[in-house]
């Protein structure tokens, strides 16, 4: 019997009834990462709990809804260039990497993940190498709220930190008919996620999603704190 499958179907039933999730390709991309590979060893009993576990230097890997409902609201498609801040643990990176590759495997998008601290981007680049998910995903240390020039434009951005605002140099590297997910709001404790859409001639669209509870995003078009 494959680890942990008791536990995944029973948080599916939980998901789906509390209506957090409503894809099936969202839930089979869940069903598909070993959320136990990306927590800390002393976590690993309580890696399917849907909550935020610790992963060191004072941050958190998100609850499982979080990842589920920011997937759905990205509608993620096979093919797609993806930028994520905020690579934590790298879990929510996979997630996304499983959404962006078709069934048969032929068509495979890339996903960019940006870490500010150097140690948690060392950790999410082992937790992605052990479950081979370094072929469709790269691990960059640096300030994501100037983005990643180098790969734009993306189809999707989805930032994991909360800022005081949408960095510029994020909207500018979304593409045309792309979507970006930020949390907005108080540096800690309270804020909104929102949906912004970029249209096939460049015009922005701000959606209020609802209350979050996200980790400083840090940064030069962030919060500029150490934390
Ligand atoms: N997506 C992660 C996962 O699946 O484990 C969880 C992300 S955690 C809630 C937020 C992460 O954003 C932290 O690891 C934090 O260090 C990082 N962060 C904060 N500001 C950042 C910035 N400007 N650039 C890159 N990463 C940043």
């Amino acid at each position: 019997m494959k680890a942990f499958s008791e536990e995944k179907k029973r948080i599916v039933k939980y998901l789906k009834r509390a209506g957090f999730v409503r894809s099936e390709r969202v839930i089979n991309a869940f069903l598909k990462v070993p959320r136990e590979e990306f927590v800390r060893p002393e976590y690993r009993k309580h890696a399917y709990d849907d909550t935020p576990l610790p992963i060191g230097c004072g941050q958190t890997i998100s609850a499982i809804h979080m990842v589920l409902m920011m997937c759905e609201y990205l509608d993620l498609k096979p093919g797609h260039n993806v930028l994520e801040v905020g690579t934590g643990s790298g879990y929510h990176a996979a997630v996304i990497a499983e959404l962006i590759t078709s069934e048969d495997g032929k068509i495979k998008g890339h996903v960019y993940t940006i870490e500010r601290i150097p140690e948690l981007a060392k950790f999410a680049i082992e937790n992605l190498k052990r479950t081979r998910y370094d072929d469709r995903i790269t691990v960059i240390i640096g300030d994501g709220t100037l983005g990643y020039p180098e790969k734009a434009p993306y189809d999707r951005i989805c930032v994991t930190a909360a800022g005081p605002d949408v960095p510029k140099p994020l909207l500018e590297q979304l593409k045309n008919g792309g979507k970006l997910l930020i949390p907005i709001g108080a540096q800690f404790y309270w804020q909104e996620l929102y949906l912004i859409e970029k249209d096939l001639e460049g015009k922005i669209k701000k959606k209020n999603l609802g209350g979050v509870a996200f980790v400083p995003l840090i940064g030069k078009y962030g919060w500029n704190v150490e934390g």
